[in-house]
């Protein structure tokens, strides 16, 4: 079970991770800055789930409208 590609990970910035317990996956640069990123991107994953389907379900109400 222990088969996933364990190669580099990559960070947004285009850096190769090589430090293996880097759970982020960012960069040591980017983990000051791209940990505000990485808190929206999971509040606006959260929302989402949570809301996700009223979303859809609202845009499509207003394209078939
Ligand atoms: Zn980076």
């Amino acid at each position: 079970m222990e088969k996933k590609n364990k190669s580099e990970k990559i960070c947004p910035c285009g850096r190769i991770i090589t430090n293996p317990n880097n759970k982020t996956g960012l960069c040591p640069k980017c983990q000051k800055t791209g940990i505000n990123i990485v808190t929206i991107l999971g509040i606006v994953g959260i929302i989402i789930k949570k809301h996700g389907s009223k979303v859809i379900k609202g845009v499509l109400t207003l394209l078939k409208t």
